[in-house]
């Protein structure tokens, strides 16, 4: 079976009835970007930078920033790789930063992208380092937590910044993350500045169901296969779909099988994983088809427990629907 499993990797993430799944990989360090080419993947759908920010005793300089995030580009060689800004606040700080330590601390004060737009001069630094990779490699700039196209709009306008200060023509794509609940009130508005969205199912799940991320594993109701996280799914692809914005899930769960092919089932076309779950995915998603994984979703959008929902994604895989 192993033997089989090597040998699907070779294969093109389709399912039965020829939907293609684009699979790319969640990298936190910069060797992981090797990943890629070992999986086949399609390229890297998150690039988390927080560690050049917590690892350091110093600002990470432009230079610095613009070795790393060039030497990655350069191994995709022309696969695109989607650089998320630093997601600081909560338990993760820079040691460099003079922070007021309680209010700091709180995972609910300075978060995400209000993090980054309380600290413009560390922003606007890493934006001119990606933006000036992007200029001669398929790299795109990400946002983490973003609440609405209030702040959307203001980090839109750092890559404008960026963009004049190097005086360089090209300009990245730029999008949000889904991942707070805010965010699913104010999609239309989020879509219109976005070039594409991409969905973080673990801080999602985490704040629509006021379950701790990481105290809530293994507790089968806080699940991203919570029918209020898949109607939220469900609201992004549609809402995604009118304004013709591709949407990415690359949260954890998308690199479990089982809730893979019920992404696909609602619409979801990327998937962002750890590489070594794709494996696993690919088999699953080859061996189901869009249609009837799109049957399924419409059952789990009116289910009523995260266990209900794994039930049928079992009728699915096992092809006893
Ligand atoms: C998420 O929240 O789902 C996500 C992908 O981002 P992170 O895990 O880095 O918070
Ligand atoms: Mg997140």
């Amino acid at each position: 079976q192993i033997a089989s499993l090597l040998s699907e990797e070779m294969q093109p993430c389709m399912t039965l009835d020829g939907v293609e799944i684009s699979l790319m990989a969640n990298v936190g360090l910069p060797d992981e970007v090797n990943q890629v080419a070992k999986h086949h993947l399609t390229g890297v759908g998150l690039f988390r930078t927080e560690f050049l920010f917590i690892e350091s005793q110093s600002r990470p300089s432009f230079d610095s920033q613009l070795h790393v995030y060039g030497d990655m580009a350069s191994k995709l060689i022309g696969l695109p790789m989607t650089i998320r800004t630093f997601d600081l606040g909560g338990d993760k700080l820079p040691p460099f930063l003079a922070l007021d330590e309680i209010r700091n601390r709180s995972s609910l004060h300075l978060r995400g992208l209000r993090f980054s737009l309380s600290e413009k001069n560390l922003l606007d630094a890493q934006l001119r380092a990606i933006v000036q990779v992007a200029q001669t490699t398929d790299v795109r700039i990400l946002f983490p937590m973003v609440i609405g196209s209030h702040d959307f709009a203001q980090a839109s306008e750092a890559v404008d910044r960026a963009v004049r200060q190097l005086d360089v023509l090209r300009r990245p794509s730029v999008g949000a993350m889904i991942e707070t609940p805010a965010a699913l009130f104010a999609l239309d508005e989020i879509l219109a500045l976005a070039d594409f969205v991409a969905i973080g199912t673990n801080d999602l799940t985490q704040y629509m169901l006021a379950a701790d991320r990481e105290l809530s594993q293994g507790t089968d109701d806080c699940t991203a296969m919570h029918p209020a996280v898949l109607r939220a799914i469900q609201q992004v692809v549609e809402a995604a779909e009118k304004q013709q914005c591709s949407v990415c899930v690359c949260g954890e769960e998308a690199g479990d099988a089982d809730f893979a092919c019920l992404l696909v089932g609602l619409g979801i076309r990327e998937l962002s994983l750890g590489p070594s779950r794709a494996g696993a995915v690919r088999h699953a998603i080859r061996h189901i088809s869009q249609c009837e994984a799109r049957r399924v979703a419409d059952s789990a959008l009116r289910c009523q427990s995260p266990r209900q929902v794994q039930q049928l994604i079992g009728t699915l895989r096992s092809g006893k629907l």
